[in-house]
C-alpha cells in the first residue's frame, strides 16, 4: 500500500505566489520537516521527520499554521485552504486505496491539533472521523470484529461532540456509566458490540438534545467542522491559561494534523502508549512509559482503565518492544534530547504517532544533560540550554523528615512519585476552592489540591496549589505532567485512596479526611501522610549535580547576581547560592528585632527633634551591631543599604484597635486590663493606671501620622528630608560599623542607597548628609573607607530626569515593584481584585510584579540607564525588585546592560542560569535551545 508513487503534477501547478496551507506526509516522505515547527506546529514537524526517517508513521497532511491564524482574524477558512485540503485528502485516498468514510473499506482519519510548543492535553483532537451509520457496518465487516466498529463509532461520537458540538463531557460519561453498570462491567471492554450499539443510539439522542441537531452523517462535514473546532479550540480557556503559565505567544496558532486512523482497540493483539526515553521525574537512563491492550487514543492516560508498565510489553509481544526500542533510541540520537512519544500497536504492528523533546523536572533536565554530555550526544554548550532556570528550584525543594514518620500516619505508599518535593497543606477538592483558599500576599495559604484526575479545566487551581495528589491517573497523565512543568509536588494514581468528589471527602485506611484537614505529600517518594510533617532541606548529592551543571554555564555569565538580604542569616544563605553582593538591605526590617523595636516607636512617637536624637541615640548601637553583622558575612563583596523607606505609621498600633481600647477601657477586668499594658509596653505604658493618659495620646499620634495614600505618602526620602537625624543616625551605623569592621580585617564595600527620590534636590539633600556623616566618622575614627551613595530609581520621574539625578547619585538601582506601582498605578497589594479578570480578557499578558513589563516599564529601565550614564557613564545600574529572579527580566537586565540583578537569596541560582544563559545565547550566537 505504501509503494504507489504520487503523482507530480498537482504540486507543480500550484502558483508560486499562493501560500501553501497543506502539507503532506506518507509513502516515506513529507513535504516538510523537523525544523518547522513554525509552520506545522511540533506534532506535525515531529511526523513529517518520522515519515523521512522511515519509521512506520500512518500517513496524512498537516493544515499549516497560517490557516488558523487566518481563522482566528476572519472566522472562516479560505477557499485555498479548503482547495489544498481537498487535494491532499484525494492524494491520501489514493496512497491507502480507500475512501473517507464510505465503501467496503472505509478510510478513517484522527483530527489531531499541534501547536509550535507542546500543551498536553490542552487542545482538542478527534479520533475516528470518517464513521457514520452506514461506514461502521462496513468497518465491522471488513475487520471482521463488529464490537471494535461501534466502540471506534460510540468514541467518535464523544469526542466530536465534545470538542465540535460544544457538549459538556459527563453527557457522555453518564451514558456510557449506566450502560456499564447495567452490564455489571467495570470497563468499557466488558460491553459488547450489542451494548455499544444502544449507547451510539443514546448518544445520538444526547446530540440531538444538546446541539439541536443530528450527528453529521457526512464524512466531509465531519471534516471540515472538526478541522474549525481545532483551530478554534486554540482559544479556549484552558489553552490561553496554559499559555499565559508558560508565556507562550497568543499569536502562534495550531496546525491540524489529519492521519489515517490506526486501531489500538481492534483486538488483544493491539494497544496504545506513550512513553519516555529516560525517566521524566529522575533523569535516569531507563526505559519509561505505559501502555494499555485493546484501547484507544487517551485511555491510557485519562485512568479508564490501570495502565501497565511498558516493560510488561517485552514479555507480551516482544518483537514490537524491541522495535520499538530500536525506534526510540533512534529518535533520541536523532532530536538529541530526551524523547516523549506516543504509538499504537494494531494486529500486532506498531505505528508511530508522536514524538517530543518530554518534559521533565529540573532535577531530570540536569541529569539528562549531565549524561547526555558524557555519553557525547551533545556538548557543553549545548547543555547549558537544557534546564529551565525557573526549574532550579526543584533542587532547593525540601524533603520528609523521615525521623518525623510515624507509620500511624502514613495514609498510602502507593501513590506515584510524580513530581518531587514535599509540602504540607489543606485539603481542597476543586481548582476554584483552591484558588479561592489559597489566598494571596501576605494572607497566603497552603492548599493540596486532591482529585480523582485533574484534568486541563483544573489548571488555575493546580497554579496556586502548593501540591496535587491524584487517586487515578499514571506517571504521564495529566496532573504529572503539569506539575513536573511547574516544579510543583505531586503523588498521582495513589489507588488506595477514594476521592468523592461529589461528597468532597478523601477515603483512605479507613479514615475520612474534608476540605480543610492537613496533610502532607511527598512527590519524590509518591506517599502522603495525615497532618503536618515536618521537612528537611535538599539533597546534598543533588546539588552537586546542579553545581556541576552550572560550572557549564557560568563562564559565559557577565552580569552580576546580588542578592536582598536584611539580616546575617540571609546575607550568608545568599552567598552560599552564590550571590555576589547585597542589592537591597532593608534597614526598616531590622527595628523590628526584640530589642529595637521600643526605641524605634520612641522615635516616631517623639513630636519633636530633640525627643526622636533621644530616640535614636538608643537605635544607634543596634543598627551599627546589625550592620557589622552583614559586612562580615558579605566580607569582599558589595552591599547596597537602603535608608528608612516605609511610612512610619507600620510600626504604629492600628488605629481602630486604639479607638476600641480607648471605648472599652472602663469596662475592663483587671486581667483585661494586664494584658493591654503589655501589648502598649513599647509605647510607654508601664502600669495599668498609665491606660488612661497614654492612650488618647497615641492615638492622637497615629491619627496625626494618618494617611489616605501611605504608599504615596510622608515615606522614602521623604522621611530623611522632613527628619534629617533619621539618616544622620543610619549614615552614623553604617560608617561606624564598616570602619570596625575594617580595622578587624574585613572588606568593606558599603554602597547608600536614597529610596524614592523624585528630583535631583531630594538626592543631593540626601547625599550630602550621608557623606558629611562619613567625613566625621572616618576623622573620628582615623580610618576611611570606600562608599558610595546612590538612589533608587522607583518612580516614573525619576526615570525621566536620571540625567539629572546622576550628578549626584554614584549608582542606580532599579525598585522594580514600586516603578511598576507607580507605572501602572496598580497597588501591588490590591492588584488581585482586577488580575484575574485582566489576564483572562487578555488585557495583560503576566503578572507585572511577577515579571517586569517590559513594553512600559522596561522602557523606564531603559531610558533611565541610558540617561544616567550620558551623564556620568561610570554610573553602576542594577535591579532590586522581585523581578531580579525572574528568568525573562534577568535576560531583559542583561540586555538593557545592567551591571546586576538582586534577587531574594533562594532565587540566586535562577538568575545566575538565566544571565548565564542570555550571554551565551550571545557569545554562542544560538537561538536559546530551551525546550517548553
Ligand atoms: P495530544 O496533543 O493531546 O497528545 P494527540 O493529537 O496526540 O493529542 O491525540 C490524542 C490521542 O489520540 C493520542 O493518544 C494519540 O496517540 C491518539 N491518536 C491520534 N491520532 C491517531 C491515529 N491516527 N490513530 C490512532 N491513534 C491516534
Ligand atoms: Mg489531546
Ligand atoms: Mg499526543
Amino acid at each position: 500500500m505504501a509503494t504507489i508513487t504520487l503523482p507530480e503534477v498537482e504540486t507543480k501547478e500550484t502558483k508560486k505566489s499562493t501560500t501553501k496551507y497543506v502539507y503532506s506526509f506518507g509513502g516515506g516522505k513529507a513535504d516538510g520537516n523537523g525544523k518547522m515547527k513554525d509552520v506545522l506546529g511540533g506534532k506535525g514537524a515531529g511526523l513529517a521527520e518520522m515519515t523521512n526517517a522511515g519509521l512506520p508513521v500512518p500517513p496524512g497532511f498537516t493544515i499549516q499554521t497560517e490557516a488558523c491564524r487566518e481563522y482566528m482574524r476572519t472566522n472562516s477558512t479560505s477557499k485555498e485552504v479548503e482547495r489544498q485540503m481537498d487535494e491532499a485528502l484525494a492524494k491520501l485516498e489514493t496512497l491507502q486505496g480507500q475512501k473517507l468514510g464510505v465503501g467496503e473499506n472505509p478510510l478513517l482519519v484522527s483530527v489531531r491539533s499541534g501547536a509550535k510548543f507542546s500543551m498536553p492535553g490542552m487542545m482538542d483532537t478527534i479520533l475516528n472521523l470518517g464513521l457514520n451509520d452506514k461506514s461502521v457496518e462496513a468497518l465491522a465487516k471488513v475487520k471482521n470484529n463488529p464490537r471494535f466498529a461501534y466502540d471506534s463509532y460510540r468514541r467518535l461520537i464523544q469526542m466530536f461532540g465534545n470538542v465540535v458540538l460544544d457538549i459538556e463531557k459527563p453527557v457522555f460519561d453518564e451514558i456510557f456509566d449506566a450502560k456499564k453498570k447495567q452490564r455489571k462491567t467495570k470497563f468499557d471492554t466488558g460491553l459488547d458490540a450489542k451494548a455499544l450499539q444502544e449507547v451510539i443510539a443514546e448518544y445520538k439522542k444526547a446530540v440531538k438534545k444538546h446541539a439541536k441537531r443530528d450527528f453529521p452523517q457526512d464524512p466531509r462535514e465531519q471534516l471540515v467542522m472538526a478541522r474549525d473546532a481545532v483551530f478554534r479550540s486554540w482559544q479556549n480557556d484552558r489553552a490561553k491559561t496554559y499559555r499565559r503559565i508558560n508565556s507562550i505567544d497568543e499569536m502562534l496558532g495550531t496546525a491540524v494534523n489529519v492521519q489515517i486512523m490506526v486501531y489500538g482497540n481492534l483486538n488483544d493483539t493491539s494497544g496504545t502508549g506513550v512513553g519516555f526515553t529516560r525517566n521524566p521525574a529522575t533523569g535516569i537512563k531507563e526505559f519509561y512509559g505505559e501502555f494499555l491492550l485493546n484501547a484507544q487514543g487517551e485511555d491510557v492516560v485519562s485512568g479508564v482503565r490501570t495502565p501497565v508498565p511498558i516493560l510488561e510489553l517485552q514479555k507480551i509481544m516482544p518483537e514490537v518492544y524491541d522495535q520499538l526500542r530500536e525506534i526510540t533510541t533512534r529518535l533520541e540520537k536523532h532530536y538529541k534530547d530526551m524523547q516523549d512519544f506516543e504509538f499504537t500497536i494494531q494486529d500486532g504492528k506498531l505505528h508511530m504517532l508522536q514524538t517530543r523533546n518530554g518534559k521533565r523536572t529540573g532535577l531530570a533536565a540536569v541529569q539528562v544533560a549531565i549524561q547526555m554530555v558524557e555519553e557525547g550526544l551533545i556538548t557543553k554548550e549545548e547543555a547549558i540550554f537544557r534546564l529551565d532556570p525557573g526549574q532550579v528550584v526543584d533542587f532547593l525543594v525540601a524533603r520528609l523528615d523521615e525521623k518525623d514518620v510515624k507509620p500511624g500516619d502514613l495514609l498510602t505508599a502507593k501513590g506515584l512519585p510524580a513530581s518531587p518535593g514535599a509540602v504540607v497543606g489543606q485539603i481542597v477538592f476543586t481548582a476554584d476552592d483552591a484558588v479561592e483558599k489559597a489566598g494571596h500576599g501576605a494572607e497566603k495559604n497552603p492548599v493540596i489540591l486532591v482529585r480523582a484526575e485533574t484534568t486541563p479545566e483544573d489548571i488555575h487551581g493546580m497554579e496556586v496549589a502548593v501540591g496535587i495528589l491524584t487517586s487515578q491517573g499514571g506517571m504521564t497523565s495529566h496532573a504529572a505532567v503539569v506539575t513536573r512543568g511547574m516544579g510543583k509536588a505531586c503523588v498521582a494514581g495513589a489507588q488506595e485512596i477514594a476521592v468523592l468528589e461529589k461528597l468532597q471527602e478523601l477515603r483512605v485506611a479507613g479514615q475520612v479526611f474534608k476540605e480543610g484537614d492537613w496533610i502532607t505529600l511527598d512527590g519524590t517518594t509518591g506517599r502522603v501522610f495525615k497532618g503536618k510533617k515536618h521537612l528537611l532541606p535538599p539533597d546534598p548529592e543533588n546539588l552537586a549535580k546542579l553545581a556541576q551543571f552550572m560550572s557549564w554555564a557560568e563562564p559565559y555569565r557577565k552580569m552580576r547576581v546580588r542578592a536582598n538580604a536584611d539580616v546575617p542569616r540571609d546575607a550568608e544563605k545568599a552567598r552560599e547560592y552564590g550571590a555576589e553582593g547585597i542589592g537591597l538591605c532593608r534597614t526598616e526590617h531590622m527595628f523590628f528585632g526584640e530589642k529595637k523595636i521600643g526605641p524605634m516607636r520612641e522615635m516616631i512617637l517623639a513630636d519633636n527633634e530633640k525627643g526622636r536624637r533621644a530616640a535614636l541615640k538608643k537605635l544607634l548601637p543596634l543598627q551599627r551591631a546589625d550592620f557589622a553583622g552583614v559586612f562580615k558575612a558579605m566580607d569582599g563583596l558589595p552591599v547596597t543599604i537602603r535608608t528608612l523607606d516605609p511610612p512610619l505609621h507600620e510600626f504604629l498600633p492600628r488605629r481602630e484597635d486604639l479607638m476600641v481600647d480607648i471605648a472599652l477601657l472602663s469596662s475592663y477586668s483587671s486581667k483585661e486590663k494586664k494584658d493591654l499594658v503589655k501589648k502598649y509596653r513599647d509605647y510607654g505604658v508601664e502600669g495599668a493606671g498609665d491606660l488612661k493618659k497614654a492612650l488618647p495620646l497615641l492615638l492622637a499620634r497615629v491619627e496625626q501620622l494618618h494617611e489616605f495614600n501611605p504608599m504615596l505618602g510622608h515615606r522614602g526620602c521623604r522621611l530623611g528630608i522632613t527628619y534629617p537625624e533619621i539618616t544622620e543616625m543610619q549614615a552614623r551605623a553604617i560608617f561606624e560599623a564598616a570602619v570596625d569592621c575594617t580595622k578587624k580585617g574585613i572588606k568593606v564595600l558599603p554602597e547608600v542607597m536614597i529610596p524614592l527620590v523624585a528630583t535631583v534636590k531630594e538626592m543631593a539633600n540626601q547625599g550630602a548628609i550621608v557623606r558629611r556623616v562619613a567625613d566625621e566618622v572616618f576623622k573620628e575614627r582615623g580610618t576611611k573607607v570606600e562608599y558610595m551613595v546612590g538612589t533608587m530609581i522607583e518612580l516614573p520621574r525619576a526615570a525621566l530626569v536620571a540625567g539629572e539625578i546622576a550628578k549626584e547619585a554614584e549608582f542606580f538601582s532599579f525598585g522594580t515593584n514600586d516603578l511598576t506601582q507607580t507605572t501602572f498605578g496598580f497597588s501591588r497589594d490590591d492588584i488581585n481584585k482586577v488580575l484575574p479578570t485582566y489576564l483572562a480578557e487578555g488585557i495583560l499578558k503576566q503578572d507585572p510584579f511577577a515579571a517586569l513589563d517590559q513594553e512600559g516599564v522596561g522602557q523606564l529601565v531603559r531610558m533611565a540607564t541610558e540617561r544616567g550614564r550620558k551623564t556620568r557613564p561610570t554610573l553602576k545600574v542594577g535591579i532590586c525588585g522581585e523581578h531580579g529572579g525572574e528568568p525573562s527580566s534577568v535576560e531583559f537586565c542583561y540586555k538593557t546592560g545592567l551591571n546586576y540583578v538582586s534577587c531574594s537569596p533562594f532565587r540566586v541560582l535562577t538568575a545566575r542560569l538565566a544571565a548565564a544563559q542570555a550571554a551565551a545565547t550571545e557569545t554562542l550566537k544560538v537561538e536559546g535551545g530551551r525546550t517548553k
